[in-house]
């Protein structure tokens, strides 16, 4: 059985980049339903037991999306605070990022362009190669870096229900709110 994961922070902490009544509904209604489908599909599908990741890895349909979205969700809202420590990355995960874009502001800005231009709902990721290799990729559904063999480092959800209470169809404006609440602590982690 998957659980509903607590949040790290007050509902009303990251206002007012993500309100109140936005993480009720996104975190309490629609996450909540992604734990609750997966529960009801996983008995006789042969996954019992397997890990988020593995279900991913081995499934398709209703399963993969409910497993996917639980996944993604999971480490979306794992990588905010209200007052993250530091606006930028620092260490290995700089270095990799200046290596391959430049500056940490080219890669923001093709962060977002790639986020703004997914079509529909879906999600825009940072993953990690084996190699250490970086790369944004965009991924329709409850898709993710997962899925492709690529460790997930970073991600901002695309999907309306993640933003139209606050911005309505303004998805940029929101993207670009969302640098000022990303902990890179825990972002970091994932890609050491
Ligand atoms: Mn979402």
């Amino acid at each position: 059985m998957f659980e509903l994961k607590p949040l790290p922070y007050a509902q009303d902490a990251l206002e007012p980049v993500i309100s109140a009544q936005t993480l009720s509904f996104h975190y309490g209604k629609h996450l909540k339903a992604y734990v609750d489908n997966l529960n009801k599909l996983l008995p006789g599908s042969g996954l019992e037991g397997e890990s988020l990741e593995e279900i991913i890895r081995k499934s398709s349909g209703a399963v993969f999306n409910n497993a996917g979205q639980i996944l993604n969700h999971d480490l979306y809202f794992g990588q905010f605070a209200a007052k993250p420590s530091s606006s930028a990355p620092t260490g290995a995960l700089a270095a990799q990022i200046e290596k391959q874009w430049g500056s940490f502001a080219a890669f923001q800005d093709e962060f977002v362009a790639k986020g703004i231009s997914l079509f529909g709902s879906g999600w825009v990721w940072l993953a990690a190669a084996p190699d250490g290799t970086l790369s944004i990729i965009q991924c329709p559904g409850a898709d993710n870096p997962v899925a492709h063999g690529l460790k997930p480092i970073l991600t901002f959800d695309v999907w309306e229900h993640a933003y139209y209470l606050d911005y309505q169809n303004r998805r940029a404006d929101h993207l670009k709110a969302l640098w000022g609440i990303v902990d890179w602590g825990v972002i970091e982690m994932r890609f050491a």
